[in-house]
């Protein structure tokens, strides 16, 4: 079975910035509001990922770490309108396979807390009792100890963390509900309280993309039919290296989406020149129905059903804020 999960965790956990990705899913899956994550070493060292979100009963604690065990498909038609972010059921059993890890966890229902690690070389899962508020702990230590040629691809502290920070900027543009914790090596990195009004929003676009961006950006927000686009636009003229600010998301999911780019693009038109890049924090809300988010997961891309009126819908609206903005 270890094999089976190393191979697997080939594929889920690149480098400690994946290991982040597929917690805070878990997290966020689970509901949670407050997110706590604590890097040492560029989470080489640890990962810690605390949140406040359902917890795993004791009973599924042990389960939670094996292979494909998703408590998030129950029937095919699940699998046609994904909600939850996760749904492959290998992540924790993936990197428990390249670290030292434990799980630790309080359903609200349950009086006590439970702990779980896999052991030994058929990744035993042992359970224990533990202290820990509603939620859950996942603490990852020692990322690829036993997979040595992996961790050699393991770039700097340094650089392993700003992947990691970048990746919570992105969560964090996503999700204005949640409040985040980010720290260094005992350093606060990030915090961010949860952004209810338009005006925390803004607040935290300001700590994330800088205050430069916010002040320069035009806000849009235009609604079609089941389409929705709402987010910030950086006016022409402040698109600048050192404002880069790219993020774009889809029923909230972030994306990399070549349609968006280009109606994004389109846009600004001739207003930017070809070294200039648009900086954006925008967010395209549409029918789940008419989106297929599942074509590849990694590659942040999507099929729009009817691509041609998501594309002109989006450049019609970024194309008004603009001239609002630059008469
Ligand atoms: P998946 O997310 O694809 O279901 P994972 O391996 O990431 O698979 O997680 C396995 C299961 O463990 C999840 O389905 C969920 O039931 C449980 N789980 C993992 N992390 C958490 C968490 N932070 N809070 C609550 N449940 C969790
Ligand atoms: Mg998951």
């Amino acid at each position: 079975a270890q094999l089976a999960n190393q191979i697997a965790a080939g594929e889920v956990v690149e480098r400690p910035a994946s290991v982040v990705k597929e917690l805070v899913e878990n997290s966020l899956d689970a509901g949670a509001d407050q997110i706590l994550i604590e890097i040492e070493r560029g989470g080489s060292k640890k990962i810690l990922i605390r949140d406040n979100g359902s917890g795993i009963p004791e009973a599924e604690l042990a389960l939670a770490l094996s292979r494909h065990a998703t408590s998030k498909i129950s029937s095919l038609d699940d699998l046609e309108q994904i909600v939850s972010l996760g749904f492959r059921g290998e992540a924790l059993a993936s990197i428990s396979s390249v670290s030292r890890l434990t799980l630790t966890s309080k359903p609200a229902s349950q009086d006590k807390a439970w702990q779980a690690y896999a052991e030994g070389r058929d990744m035993q899962v042992q359970i224990k009792p533990a202290a820990h508020p509603d939620g859950s702990s996942i603490e990852v230590l020692d990322l690829f100890f036993n997979t040595p040629a992996r961790r050699k691809f393991l770039r700097s502290d340094k650089t392993e963390f700003a992947h990691i920070d970048e990746l919570v900027k992105r969560l964090a543009l996503s999700r204005f509900d949640v409040s985040w914790t980010l720290s260094h090596n005992g350093q606060t990195v990030r915090q961010l309280k949860k952004a209810d009004s338009r005006e925390a929003q803004q607040k935290r676009v300001a700590a994330l993309c800088g205050k430069n961006f916010l002040e320069q950006a035009a806000f849009v927000e235009v609604a079609y039919d089941d389409l929705k686009l709402w987010g910030w636009l950086l006016q022409p003229s402040a698109c600048k290296e050192q404002l880069q600010c790219q993020y774009s998301y889809v029923n909230g999911r972030m994306m990399k989406d070549k349609l968006l780019n280009h109606a994004i693009r389109q846009a600004y038109g001739s207003m930017l020149s070809a070294e200039q890049q648009p900086a954006f924090v925008l967010y395209l809300d549409i029918n789940p129905r008419q989106v297929d988010v599942n074509v590849h997961p990694a590659k942040h891309e999507v099929r729009f059903h009817q691509a041609r009126l998501v594309h002109d819908f989006v450049a019609s609206a970024l194309t008004n804020a603009l001239l609002q903005l630059e008469p």
